[in-house]
């Protein structure tokens, strides 16, 4: 369906849990999570209800997100379940990689079509400070079972961060050049109880294209996503841009988020939400709550005038 401002919404991304296995610094707190008592995550039945309602008003492309997804018990289990739904087109994951080479076989013969992998440095030490404690050969293994179990394209998420990786931005271009994987550069973001590593440490991706001019600009004609894509000559792969921060592509936006504990969140970068559960138990349906959400979206994000810092943190939105 359309928004208020024409968009068409298909897309809906959904946080599946808040735990994980790393504590990225700029997206959770190292102490991990305190649940509240009445917090509970949306249950399997829950989730696929929900995108059932969601596919009766257009949506087809479920990504699944968390915290990490691959975490959460049953997760082969619920792709199965959602790749069964008739009217879903693309099913795909965000996930830190490191469970892959226990699921990525289960995971694509259950449905899943492809994957993005979190990786924001080539060195293990610096993995290891930026995720608090991950080692670096295990995103690597992930890389290669999900290859190994037939997902394409693979898009590596590159969270780019002033003085931590910006010098490995050739680094990560030149990763393309051999391997058919999309390398995608993402502005750091200011969230939650992390917001403050993001200060002094945003980046624009513009410095991706002052550092590598040799990157070429594609055009994609059925372009869905926000990134702005770029190839080296004769490279396998592609760099993708996405540019929250810098140029805003609210106006390409087509997805709602659901959270953890099933808030719908209309916009990333704005704190209103709407209660899933509670309007449910109210006796609202599933649909009736989208449509709400959907109505509610902005026209635009305002990251870089009032709303400066987000309350929720990244690992219970899913990014
Ligand atoms: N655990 C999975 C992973 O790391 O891929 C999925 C969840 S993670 C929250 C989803 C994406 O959000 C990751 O690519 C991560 O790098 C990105 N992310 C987290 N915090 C961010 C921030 N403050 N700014 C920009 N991107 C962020
Ligand atoms: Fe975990 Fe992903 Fe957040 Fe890193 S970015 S702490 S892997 S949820």
């Amino acid at each position: 369906m359309k928004d208020h401002y024409g968009r068409k919404i298909n897309y809906m991304r959904i946080s599946i849990t808040d735990l994980c296995n790393l504590r990225c610094v700029y997206c959770m707190p190292e102490e991990g999570i305190e649940k509240h008592p009445h917090q509970k995550n949306l249950s399997f039945e829950e989730i696929l209800d929900l995108i059932k309602a969601g596919v009766s008003l257009g949506v087809n492309k479920i990504r699944l997100t968390g915290g990490e997804p691959l975490v959460r018990h049953g997760i082969v289990d619920l792709v199965r379940r959602i790749g069964e739904i008739p009217g879903i087109e693309d099913l795909t994951m965000t996930t830190n990689g490191i469970l892959l080479p226990k699921y990525a076989i289960d995971l694509k013969a259950a449905g899943l079509n492809r994957v993005n992998i979190s990786l924001d440095t080539f060195d293990p030490v610096k993995f290891h400070e930026i995720t608090r404690w991950g080692h670096l050969e295990d995103v690597f293994a992930g890389i290669a079972a999900a290859k190994a179990a037939g997902m394409h394209p693979i898009k590596i998420n590159t969270v780019l961060i002033k003085g931590f990786n910006d010098d490995e931005i050739e680094s990560f271009v030149n990763y393309t050049r051999d391997e058919a994987v999309y390398v995608r550069f993402i502005e750091l973001m200011p969230l939650g109880e992390s917001s403050g590593f993001a200060e002094n440490k945003y980046l624009s991706n513009d410095e991706v294209l002052k550092r590598v001019p040799a990157l070429t600009p594609l055009l994609i004609p059925d372009k869905t996503g926000p990134a702005e894509y770029y190839q080296l000559p004769g490279a396998k792969g592609r760099v993708g841009l996405i540019n929250p921060i810098s140029k805003h592509f609210c106006s390409e936006c087509n997805r709602i988020r659901v959270t953890t504990d099933g808030k719908i969140k209309p916009c990333l970068h704005s704190d209103f939400e709407i209660d899933l559960v509670a309007l449910h138990q109210a006796g609202m349906t599933y649909k009736e709550i989208l449509l709400q959400a959907i109505n509610k979206k902005p026209e635009k994000h305002h990251i870089n005038e009032h709303e400066k810092q987000l309350l929720r943190n990244m690992n219970e939105i899913g990014g």
